[in-house]
């Protein structure tokens, strides 16, 4: 989608720090960090929320890249917290699904 602002960062138009790279999905840090580390997980293809992505692929390198992910940045031994923020009633704002990764500390409820 042209207008996407996700879209621009993952076709890597707008720059963005990107922590984590795989055929499927990008990952880079939140703009605005609400914790010590908060990365967004986006598939590089254009869906608007969770319930529109059909393709298993994309599922699976969504998911190898919440493992790699806490891996490469040492939170997979005390663990993390993964969002994904629906549509109207959960508080989306940008229409590019995206996984919300958290950690690097002990999170409290009613971050995002
Ligand atoms: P939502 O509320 O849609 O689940 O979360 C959108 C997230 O995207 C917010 O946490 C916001 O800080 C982040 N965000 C919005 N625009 C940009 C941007 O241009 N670059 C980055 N890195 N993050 C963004
Ligand atoms: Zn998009």
């Amino acid at each position: 989608m042209s207008d996407c602002i996700f879209c621009k960062i993952a076709n890597k138009e707008i720059t963005s720090d990107i922590v984590y790279e795989n055929e499927n999905v990008i990952a880079f840090k939140d703009l605005n960090p609400r914790v010590k580390i908060h990365f967004l997980i986006i598939p590089k293809k254009h869906y608007d929320t969770i319930l529109d992505i059909d393709d298993q692929n994309v599922m699976n390198d969504l998911f190898r890249a919440i493992r790699e992910i806490a891996k490469k940045y040492n939170i997979d031994k005390n663990g993390f917290r993964i969002i994904n923020n629906c549509k109207e009633d959960g508080g989306q704002e940008v229409m590019h699904m995206h996984l919300h990764m958290l950690g690097g500390e002990k999170l409290k409820t009613n971050i995002i």
